[in-house]
């Protein structure tokens, strides 16, 4: 076994690292940004290295500087995480090169099956169906017209490079395929900096299902069931659980196989996931996710085994620690991410500074975290802060639990998503099982998630008709405790002087400013940072805020395109640049007329809310 690991992430999945090197006897070492001085990942660690600038997620993704960091610190391995670089075979290649071990499959299975389409050729060539689809590049309307001939719209144009649910169209129609090639180039080239698309037939309404496997260097391939992540919103996982309550057993064990035998044909070493549609009785190979992912805590949960060390364990030579016969994979288990978003806006991301932080325990429950009291969301990264685990004999207990958990889930100073958790738990379609992955974004209907909010959420987080927003004193809810005849009451009072606000401590987050009143013991949500497969946030349309001359982000996203340069002449409403911010295209435009005197972006780069995009005369 190693001596000592360099972490290359931050947030709950660094910690979560630390914890399984920790138990195995291994030093750790972190690396962090300026911005991260003083995270829960850094504080976690034995040793740590500054890699980078303020400028938040770039140093995370310095590859030469962490393996730098590595060979200062005389670790031997470097384990990526999820996001960042987790799944970018360069880097991987470049530590392999390194005196250092990469805690990951090699650089060449990354390729072969980090690559959407060789995984979809090579899947097939194993015998496992594959979504009905293209491997080749498509570059023009009409192919997709022949393809829809052949297989029926809707069609999905998939970046060759894709992740985290970005980089996918979806054309339902002739009119649609310019725009929508043309979007899926621009985000390919944007995030993955390639704009190779693909075609698939887009599936209607299916359920995500998914099985972890993990080899080792004698090809020894072990899975640990599957997971249902079929709960999403805008193609990204918000509740995963353990077994899928979609599937029938004789499929569910097809499916089992699939993964394993495609995986075993790749010669595939260390954890993987493979991940399948279903529809129906049928099942297709969607992609490899060549790397832990975020819930493997779910698998963890259902079986006992720590994923993370048999990844050290199998990354320095060492055989997977156990037998298939000994994966038990009894009971359900979900997983909860822990948002900094306002579900009630679009789950637009939220920032602040966490007061009280108090996570839930009691039997069956683990927090994936790496927070405290007094820690603060900036916004520069991903806005998953923690991770909620709920394990139970069977799905109703695992339900039950769930919302007991979550009621005692204290975050102060922050909004999140807990509200909507809970509303899920209480949710029909959810609670029987029978949601497919449209479910969010088409059927449930977006007044109960504000309804919850209001419910669970702080003051002011379901919306904008908070009578406390008026101009003259700000009116703030304050949380007493009081004794009437000996039995404790809490109670809520409104304080209209205006003065409260400035003494109260806590975060702004999309809305929330102080506390609202909780019935039935309920909290509300909010912490610290953390990382995910993806990327981050942004605002619903995103729009421009003129400042003088300045034109300014006002939402965190990622530039796809510039539409002008210095020099150029331009009306108010011309579109200035595109930002895609929440999964979303925004037209940057002028607010009047003028000429563009600087462009301070470029295509591909990630900007923070408040950034100047562009100045004009
Ligand atoms: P990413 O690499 O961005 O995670 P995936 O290919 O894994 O993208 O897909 C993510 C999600 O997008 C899936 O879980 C599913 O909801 C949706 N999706 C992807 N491909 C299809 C398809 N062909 N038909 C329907 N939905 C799809």
């Amino acid at each position: 076994m190693f001596e000592k690991v360099l972490i290359a992430n931050r947030g709950e999945i660094a910690v979560r690292v630390m914890r399984a090197c920790s138990e195995l006897g291994v030093e750790t070492v972190a690396v962090y940004s300026e911005a991260d001085r003083n995270a829960g990942h850094v504080r976690y660690a034995d040793e740590a290295y500054n890699v980078g600038p303020a400028r938040a997620a770039e140093s995370y993704l310095d590859g030469e500087a962490i393996v730098d960091a590595g060979e200062r610190a005389g670790a031997e391995a470097i384990h990526p995480g999820y996001g960042f670089l987790a799944e970018n075979a360069d880097f991987a290649a470049r530590v392999e090169e390194s005196s250092l071990t990469w805690i990951g499959p090699s650089s060449d299975s990354m390729r072969l099956l980090g690559e959407k389409t060789s995984a979809r050729r090579a899947m097939s060539e194993a015998g496992v169906p594959v979504v009905p689809g293209t491997t080749d590049p498509v570059d023009s309307a009409e192919e997709i017209a022949e393809f829809a001939d052949e297989h029926g719209y809707p069609v999905a144009i998939k970046a060759e490079g894709g992740g985290g649910g970005r980089g996918m169209k979806v054309v339902s129609g002739p009119e649609e395929a310019d725009d929508q090639l043309e979007s899926a180039k621009r985000e390919g080239e944007a995030y993955f900096d390639n704009d190779s698309v693909y075609l698939e037939k887009y599936l209607e309404a299916p359920r995500h299902v998914e099985v972890q496997v993990i080899a080792d260097r004698e090809g020894e391939v072990r899975h640990l069931g599957e997971r249902d992540c079929s709960l999403q919103r805008r193609h990204q996982k918000v509740i995963e659980e353990a077994p899928s309550p979609a599937l029938a057993d004789d499929l569910r064990e097809e499916i089992r196989g699939a993964a394993r035998e495609g995986v075993d044909a790749a010669e595939y070493e260390n954890a993987g996931t493979v991940e399948f549609l279903v529809e129906g009785e049928e099942f297709y190979f969607l992609e490899v996710n060549t790397r832990i992912q975020v819930e493997h805590t779910v698998s963890e949960a259902l079986t006992g085994i720590d994923l993370v060390k048999e990844q050290l364990r199998v990354a320095a030579g060492e055989p997977v620690s156990f037998a298939q016969e000994e994966v038990s994979l009894d009971g359900h288990a979900m997983e909860f991410r822990i948002n900094a978003e306002n579900a009630a806006a679009e789950f637009a991301p939220a920032t602040g500074t966490i007061g009280t932080y108090d996570p839930p325990g009691g039997i069956g429950v683990r927090v994936d975290d790496a927070l405290r009291g007094g820690d603060s969301v900036g916004g520069e990264y991903d806005s998953l802060i923690a991770k909620l685990i709920v394990q139970g004999r069977d799905r109703a207990e695992c339900i039950a639990r769930s919302r007991r958990a979550l009621a005692e889930y204290e975050i102060e100073g922050l909004v999140t998503i807990v509200p909507f958790h809970r509303l899920m738990l209480t949710d029909e379609a959810f609670r029987a099982g029978e949601h497919t992955t449209n479910y969010l974004d088409e059927e449930l209907d977006p007044e109960r998630i504000e309804e919850a909010q209001e419910r669970w959420g702080p003051a002011g987080s379901a919306g904008d008709d908070d009578a406390d927003d008026d101009e003259e004193g700000e009116t703030v809810e304050r949380e007493f405790v009081v004794e009437v005849n000996g039995k404790r009451f809490e109670v809520n009072l409104e304080d209209r002087s205006g003065f409260a606000a400035a003494a109260e401590a806590g975060g702004s987050g999309s809305g929330g400013r102080s506390r609202a009143g909780r019935s039935g013991g309920g909290n509300e949500g909010g912490q610290s940072t953390s990382d995910d497969d993806s990327g981050d946030s942004g605002g619903d349309g995103t729009s421009v805020s003129a400042e003088g001359e300045q034109v300014t982000a006002d939402m965190q996203g990622t530039i796809l395109s510039v539409d002008v340069a210095a020099g150029d002449e331009v009306s108010s409403g011309d579109v200035l640049c595109v930002l895609e911010a929440m999964k979303m295209e925004n037209d940057v435009v002028a607010s009047f007329g003028g000429t563009v005197a600087e462009v301070a972006v470029s295509e591909g780069q990630s900007v923070n809310m408040g950034d100047v995009l562009a100045v004009l005369d």
